[in-house]
């Protein structure tokens, strides 16, 4: 268990939702009546915490915060195994974004540095594929800058899709924007293993940081994905300002999609957005709100994606035993990530064996 000392030693301190928990006898009987709910709840009886639940144990104040990443831990175990599943992904169209997602640095309404590209070849994607099956990846997501796919895009997915397939035998997913019914059924056909759509913050709070779509564009998204009979990715960008409560919705709201994947991602502040300003997370709260997914959403891929690195430094490793169970090789969209044998070397120091998490579904 990592051990994390608390930064305050007042007679009563503040929790992370502005709340306050005595340090006395009394605190410390119902602490730990919370964390032994919390365990018997997901790991005796698979069952999922609900938002009061989930709240209850976000309030813990800090000295409670390493037995909460242990729970964390052992709720994976117990509910996926100690496999870690890799994907490579690639931005098969950057840039030019009708959207305004206001972290994005790919939209077309803040003045950033990303260049726009067509949908990248055959080959260049091949290319892609083929290299992070090298370093062990069983899935290959496609990612485009897109409101939507165009029709011209579908036809482009179609064809390239069955391609990779096959070239590869990885399973292929994409992340192309919302999805009509009919959209979601072409792409199942076309064989898209996974499709992401990330529900990126909590219903509340959406409003604050994308104006060009709603989030309930997002969330019926979802929905069609689910019933096309592709799995679900989606996931979550913490740091966007959102208030810890909103958090807790966000994940509540995930967790009713039943998704089988779920990203989680920090704010790395983009120059030219208009969050370029925006405090990183801390990474003691980072870890914490990885480990506060877990219990959330206990039988799913929880998937390391944007903006570890800057968030958490060297504690990295710690997010792979406070609930992650997936990462993302090599770079991100926008923003270089670290090398994909940093990672790797992380995953045998672990002895977190790589493979597909598919068949938990
Ligand atoms: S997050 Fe997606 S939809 Fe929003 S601006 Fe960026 S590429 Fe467009």
């Amino acid at each position: 268990m990592i051990n994390i000392s608390p930064k305050k030693h007042s007679h009563e301190r503040s929790n992370s939702c502005g709340g306050t928990h005595h340090a006395t006898g009394g605190c410390k009987s119902n602490c730990r009546a919370i964390l032994n709910h919390t365990r018997t709840k997901l790991i005796d009886k698979k069952e999922f915490l609900d938002k009061a639940e989930l709240r209850e144990i976000y309030e813990l104040p800090e000295n409670k915060t390493g037995e909460l990443l242990q729970l964390a831990h052992d709720v994976r175990l117990a509910w996926c195994g100690n496999t870690v599943e890799i994907e490579g992904i690639i931005s098969a169209k950057t840039g030019a974004c009708k959207e305004d997602c206001n972290f994005c640095s790919q939209s077309a309404k803040h003045p950033s540095a990303i260049l726009p590209t067509k949908f990248l070849s055959n080959e260049e994607l091949l290319e892609a594929a083929s290299s992070s099956k090298d370093f062990g990846a069983t899935e290959f997501c496609i990612v485009l800058a897109e409101t939507g796919p165009s029709e011209k895009t579908m036809q482009r997915l179609e064809e390239v899709v069955p391609f990779l397939k096959e070239q590869t035998g990885l399973n292929i997913n994409v992340s192309a924007g919302i999805l009509t019914e009919s959209q979601a059924v072409r792409l199942k056909q076309a064989g898209v293993h996974r499709y992401n759509h990330n529900l990126e913050t909590s219903k509340s709070f959406f409003g604050n940081v994308v104006t060009t779509h709603s989030y309930d564009q997002r969330y019926d998204t979802c929905k069609v994905v689910k019933s096309s009979g592709m799995q679900l990715c989606s996931g979550l960008l913490f740091g966007l300002g959102e208030l810890p409560l909103q958090r807790i919705e966000a994940l509540i709201e995930l967790q009713s999609l039943r998704p089988n994947e779920v990203p989680i991602n920090f704010l790395n502040p983009r120059p030219g957005t208009p969050l370029e300003k925006q405090p990183l997370v801390e990474p003691i709260e980072a870890l914490k709100l990885i480990a506060i997914a877990r219990l959330a959403l206990p039988n799913v891929i929880l998937r390391y994606a944007g903006g570890r690195e800057i968030t958490l430094k060297h504690l990295q490793s710690a997010g792979m035993t406070a609930g992650i169970n997936g990462l993302i090789v090599g770079n991100y969209l926008t923003t270089l990530g670290r090398s994909p044998k940093e990672d790797l070397d992380m995953l045998e120091e672990l002895n977190m064996p790589i493979g597909s998490l598919s068949s938990l579904f």
